[in-house]
This record gives C-alpha cells, structure tokens and sequence, in this order.
C-alpha cells in the first residue's frame, strides 16, 4: 500500500485590476519563525504593491519584492541563502514577463546580494535567457553589479542548518525559504519572478528548478504567471509552472494550482508549493508541505497573508 500522500492547502482571491502575491518558501517553519516569516512576506508584498498602485508595471513589481525578500535573511535567497556542500553560495533566480514573454536568468551564481535584479538585466539585455556561474558573475559585474562578500551573505542560521543536514540529523531535500512572487497589473500584464540558495548540501553546480523558466517561473499573458517552490528536480521533471498555469486555463487558478501540486505529489512522490496570477486578475496558491508562507496584496480588498 503507498504513503497517504499529504493533504493539499489552497486559497484564491478576485484581486480585481492589479495584485501581487509572494511566496516565502514552502517546507515547514518552526511555530517560533512563523510570525517573522509571514512580516517578511506582508512587507514584499506591501512594497510591490505600491509599484502596482503607482501604476506600475508587474515586472517591476514581482522584482521589487522579490528584492525585499532577497534581503531578509529568513529567507532562503540573498542573504541567509542556503549553503552547498562546500559551505558556499550558489544562487539561483528567474524573472518573466507575460506581455512578450521575455525572460531572464541565473544559476550557480557566486554571491550578489539580489540575483532577481541580475536576472532582471539579463533578461533586459534580451541576448539571452540563462546566466551560469562564474561567467554569470563577470558579465554581472559589466554591467554594474558588486560581488558581495561571502561573509556578509552567508548566516549563522545557514551554517547550523548545513551542519545539520551534514550530520545526518536533517533532511537537505529543501530547504524551504525559497521566494517568489506573480503579479497583474493595471494594463491586464503579468509576470512572474523566484530566487533561492537552492537546497541544503546540494553538490556544487548543482541548479534547481528556479532559474529554470517553466519549471520554478513561468509568466504569458495568454495563461497568467507562476512561481513554484519544494523539491526541485521533481519541479523540473515536471515543468511545473507551466504546468499549473495550463490547467488554470481550463478550469481556474486555484484548481490549476491544485492540479499541479496533486501531480507533484501523485506521479513523484514530492512537495511543493506554487502560487499563480491569472489574466483575469485572481491570485491563488496551493501547497502540500507543512507551511509555506505567503502574502497578497490586491487592488480591492484587504492584504491578507498566512503559512
Ligand atoms: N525549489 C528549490 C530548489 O530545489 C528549493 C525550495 O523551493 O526551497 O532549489
């Protein structure tokens, strides 16, 4: 007889002519994190939403709080990354943009305090899609970015969770702490954007699903945008985003994101979460781990946000 396979947790709402949801990593935060975890959410979501109010665009906005959440060192991206099995960084993040499906991205990146605004540049650059490693970080470097100094990236909390896994007593499967965030905005775009640290002892050069467009991030103003976070390589085998976000064209966001996380955990065995912006303007998300914290902002009702 298989394993009960963990109940799914979803949630939608009408965001009415812009909203932004983000995503602070699915896996499980201890109860005393929770509140720390779900402020950090609600101040990305509250600064990307004011880009929306602004009248500004969603790529603009899933960017601005990915930022934020880049420097919350809560989160498994930027500062307070997870670590390798060297006891490094490797940083991985994807941002799209629905209108003309642009895209940019980044992986195995040495330290940069925000990858989301170097893949932003690659994806403004428009030569190409995907950045990797060390050339990544010399290109970066061309076009203005500072390579951080490992010690002001790397935590006290990221060393003892490394030490942990290292030590048998954890499982680096994930980490949980990855972000995301999908946004419409006021002209009716979406986009999508997500970075992390990827997992906990990861083999160097390992990439996750992250920086992977379709698979961690996926946007097109046809089908709306999506950003997943769990078990990454069973989200690349699946190509998950966009995954959820074909099933959320025929039928509705939160049954596209259910759909998607229901695969995820009946064909792989795996956990995860996702959250999704359709072109209609509804925001839903769907997990089948413990937690994942989240928060949206909307155009009409009150913010809201949980784990
Ligand atoms: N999906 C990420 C990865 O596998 C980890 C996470 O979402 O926590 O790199």
């Amino acid at each position: 007889m298989s394993a009960a396979l963990p109940s799914i947790h979803s949630d939608s709402v009408d965001a009415g002519d812009f909203g932004l949801l983000v995503h602070g990593g699915a896996g499980f935060v201890p109860e005393a994190l929770v509140p720390a975890h779900i402020e950090g959410c609600r101040a990305a979501a509250r600064e990307g939403a004011r880009v929306l109010a602004a009248g500004g665009s969603a790529l603009d906005a899933v960017q601005r709080a990915v930022e934020v959440l880049e420097a919350n060192e809560h989160f498994n991206a930027g500062v307070g990354a997870s670590l390798n099995a060297a006891g490094g960084l490797e940083l991985d993040a994807s941002i799209m943009c629905g209108r003309e499906l642009r895209a940019g991205a980044v992986c195995a990146l040495p330290p940069f305090a925000s990858p989301i605004a170097i893949a932003r540049r690659v994806l403004e650059d428009g030569a190409h899609v995907l950045m990797a490693g060390d050339a990544a970080a010399r290109w970066a470097e061309t076009q203005g970015f500072v390579r951080a100094a490992p010690a002001d990236m790397i935590t006290a909390g990221a060393r003892d969770k490394l030490a942990r896994v290292q030590a048998g007593g954890e499982s680096g499967m994930w980490a949980g702490g990855t972000v995301g965030a999908v946004a419409r905005d006021a002209r009716g775009d979406v986009a999508a954007a997500t970075s992390t640290g990827g997992t906990v002892n990861k083999r160097v050069g390992r990439v996750g699903d992250s920086p992977i467009v379709g698979a961690g991030t996926y946007a097109d103003n046809a089908l709306g945008a999506c950003s997943c976070t769990g078990a990454g390589e069973a989200i690349l085998r699946l190509t998950l985003a966009r995954q959820a976000l074909d099933r959320a064209a025929t039928s509705s966001a939160v049954e596209g994101a259910r759909r998607a996380i229901d695969e995820l955990g009946r064909r792989l065995a795996a956990v995860g979460g996702l959250i999704v912006a359709t072109p209609d303007g509804t925001l839903a998300f769907a997990r089948n781990t413990r937690t994942m914290t989240w928060a949206w902002e909307t155009a009409r009702g009150p913010a809201r946000a949980g784990a």
